[in-house]
């Protein structure tokens, strides 16, 4: 691995396709690499693009990290200053998956190999490659786990769900939504599923009108708000609430939490999405009932090596020729696979792996 890295390092510092005899580099790429992340509004987004730059710049990479304010011109606008900087990679976490193509297209001309980051980028062939948790098992996870604790199989019911959707213009929302969709809307037309607000989309594909745009803790809590106290003026309890991340499950709990829902007592079940620090608080006080935790050290670790495969103009790993179509082509990626987490394996699995210091989720 060590010699491996030297050997990186060593094509780093050779403008590509310039060493030698002209003709047997060809393949040999810079590793200057341009990271553009949507937000430092969400914690995973600063562990994710902080954690891949340090891993890069231990290789000799040259690496510029831009964050966007979750504005797509702002990202448009980085990426192509990355570009003229001298990137040869971008690493790209998309604020919306279908609006990036001229800029990526522009990349590609300057021999730019792009890999979309945790979100695909939609509708353009400038994509080389995607790395990514599965987003679909992220949804089917949080359904199964809604699923098992009701005892859904059994369970006469009926039980009051609230679902939550994530950001529209985010490639991925789709993905958590129809995973989750698919295991609950058959309870949902058995009735063992209630929706008393109506916002119970008819198919898997049919989530936008209850997705929360930009993913904003603030506006999952006045959603939540709203449907309380339009739908639930009668005594009627939310039995479980499906959240497909994090920030949503945080404004939904602090929602909850301002109506008089109190945990151990009336506190429904809710799925979240990440291990923010709030969030696995939150799980211990048994505010929140679990987390689907990507451990964004792994994917940045995947991306690293995906990174030094282009450098060394060797054939980038890749685990799925089939799943991501982005309407143009289908993305060579690599996936990997989300956990669970709840109360009782906050410490084994999230603190012993040094995902999060046990001081500072009060432990
Ligand atoms: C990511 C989630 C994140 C959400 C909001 C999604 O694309 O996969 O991990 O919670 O965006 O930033």
């Amino acid at each position: 691995l060590a010699a491996f890295g030297l050997a990186a390092g060593l094509a780093a510092c050779a403008p590509a396709g310039t060493t030698g005899d002209g003709e047997g580099d060809s393949n040999a790429v810079e590793c200057n690499v341009g990271i553009s992340m949507p937000t430092r509004s969400l914690e995973r987004w600063i562990n994710d693009g902080e954690g891949l730059k340090e891993k890069l710049e231990a290789q000799d990479c040259t690496v510029d990290l831009q964050y966007a304010d979750d504005k797509t011109d702002q990202q448009i606008s980085q990426i192509q200053n990355q570009v003229a900087g001298g990137a040869k990679i971008l690493v790209v976490a998309a604020i919306d998956g279908e609006t990036l193509g001229p800029v990526l297209e522009d990349a590609k001309s300057q021999d730019v190999t792009v890999i979309a980051y945790d979100r695909l980028i939609n509708g353009t062939d400038a994509v080389d490659y995607y790395a990514t948790f599965d987003n679909y098992q992220v949804g089917q996870l949080q359904g199964e786990f809604i699923e098992e604790q009701l005892d859904l199989a059994n369970a006469e019911g009926p039980f009051n769900l609230e679902p939550f959707a994530g950001s529209p213009d985010d490639n991925n929302a789709a993905f958590f939504f129809a995973g989750a969709w698919d295991v609950l809307l058959p309870y949902v037309e058995s009735g063992k599923l209630v929706v008393p607000s109506g916002k119970s989309p008819a198919s898997n594909a049919d989530w936008t009108s209850i997705g929360i745009l930009g993913w904003g803790s603030a506006d999952a809590q006045a959603e939540m708000d709203n449907r309380l106290q339009s739908f639930y003026t009668g005594g009627d309890k939310v039995d479980v609430v499906l959240s497909p991340n994090d920030s949503l499950a945080l404004g939904i709990e602090q929602s909850l939490s301002s109506a008089g829902y109190a945990p151990g007592t009336d506190w429904p079940l809710i799925t979240g999405q990440d291990g923010d620090v709030a969030n696995i608080k939150a799980i211990l006080a048994d505010q929140q009932s679990m987390t689907v935790w990507k451990d964004t050290r792994e994917l940045g670790s995947q991306v690293d090596k995906m990174i030094q495969q282009i450098v060394a103009g060797e054939e980038v790993d890749v685990n799925d020729t089939e799943s991501y179509d982005n309407k143009v082509k289908v993305v060579p990626t690599y996936i990997l696979e989300p956990q669970v987490v709840v109360k009782d394996q906050v410490e084994p699995v999230l603190v012993e792996s040094g995902f999060v210091e046990a001081s500072d989720i009060g432990l």
